[in-house]
């Protein structure tokens, strides 16, 4: 397939793009390179553009015939948004509406949207699947929520297909050593444990250890980001035999707290971690943990790095990789 990744040089969007190049497609990136890497694209031709810039990014597309889009390029950290939701809500809706008007100008009609678990905001169940309702407590998760509702109603009007895929916790890093996570500045919890190792003086904060979970602190699904590339192709897939909308939780299903993962660092590193507990983070939900039994059985998606400690090791080597 002849596939556009917005978005292609960040964390998730960089292993996308890879796993593609591995399965034989013909990639295009586009980014922007304002949070992307300019060493995480390797062998396929890059687009530099902004989604707000429209004349550009007609430039670039006009007369491109990509079988579907991959769209990922986004502004992400939940505290930035609730900080500066303006920059949200123009990146996330106004960057996709933009990139949609072209896609459709150029008769391309499949896309696979990044979205997030942030839109379910404060579960009512524990495991959360599909229809589980939308309600996000920030604004990162309602910019999210409002690009899906758009994709189900152009869908509606036939005039696209489109997949939307809920991130859970995505964490680890290629296996080849080559491509792992490096924001800047980092707020990852796995990243930011492994970090902390080099600080030895500053201790790694725990935000906060009195949530309503048996340790105290929150539990999320952490799922490997190759397995998250996987489920994309598997999408796009999908997409060139199938109209319509459709949305996956995509999580491991296994649930960790963050204590549990201090605790696999320290067995995976080796080291003991200096840490010390602190204030909940702004719009931290106590627990995030998906059903992704419709991706394994509508997409065929069989997530390989099925357990937290091979999640670390892959998160740990490219640590040591980039600290070298
Ligand atoms: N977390 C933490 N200290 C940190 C970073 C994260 O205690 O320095 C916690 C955070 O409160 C959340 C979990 O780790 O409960 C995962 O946070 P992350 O930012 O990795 O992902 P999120 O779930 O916010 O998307």
């Amino acid at each position: 397939m002849k596939i556009l990744v917005t978005g292609g040089a960040g964390y998730i969007g960089s292993h996308i793009t890879r796993q593609a190049q591995r399965q034989s497609h013909d990639v295009c990136v586009l980014d922007d390179f304002s949070t992307g890497n300019e060493w995480a694209v390797k062998d396929c031709e890059t687009l530099r553009v902004n989604l707000l810039d429209k004349d550009l990014l007609k430039k670039c597309l006009r007369g491109r015939n990509f079988d579907g889009v991959i769209h990922l390029a986004a502004k992400s950290l939940v505290g930035e948004s609730i900080i500066n939701p303006y920059t949200y809500y123009e990146n996330n809706i106004v960057g996709s509406l933009n990139l949609l008007n072209e896609m459709l100008r150029n008769d391309i009609h499949r896309i696979v949207f990044s979205s997030t678990a942030a839109i379910f905001g404060n579960p009512r169940t524990n495991i959360i699947r599909e229809d589980h309702p939308k309600n996000p407590i920030n604004p990162y998760g309602r910019t999210k929520l409002v690009v899906e509702n758009f994709l189900n109603d152009l869908s509606i009007s036939k005039k696209l297909s489109a997949v939307c895929l809920r991130y859970f916790n995505a964490a680890g890093a290629d296996p080849d050593g080559e491509l792992g996570e490096a924001h800047d500045p980092e707020t990852h919890l796995i990243p930011t444990i492994l970090n902390s190792y080099d600080r030895a003086k500053q201790p790694f904060k725990v935000f906060g250890n009195d949530y309503p979970t048996p340790d105290g602190t929150c539990i999320r699904d952490y799922v490997h980001v190759n397995d998250l590339a996987d489920a994309h192709l598997l999408a796009l897939q999908k997409l060139q035999n199938t109209d319509g909308f459709s949305e996956y939780n995509l999580g491991s299903s296994v649930k960790n707290s963050v204590m549990e993962v201090i605790k696999t660092c320290e067995g995976v590193t080796g080291r003991p971690l200096n840490y010390e507990i602190d204030e909940h983070r702004l719009g931290d939900p106590a627990v995030l943990v998906a059903d992704n039994t419709k991706a394994l059985t509508e997409l065929g998606w069989q997530p390989v790095f099925n357990n937290l400690d091979k999640i670390i090791e892959t998160a740990w080597n490219w640590h040591k990789r980039l600290s070298m």
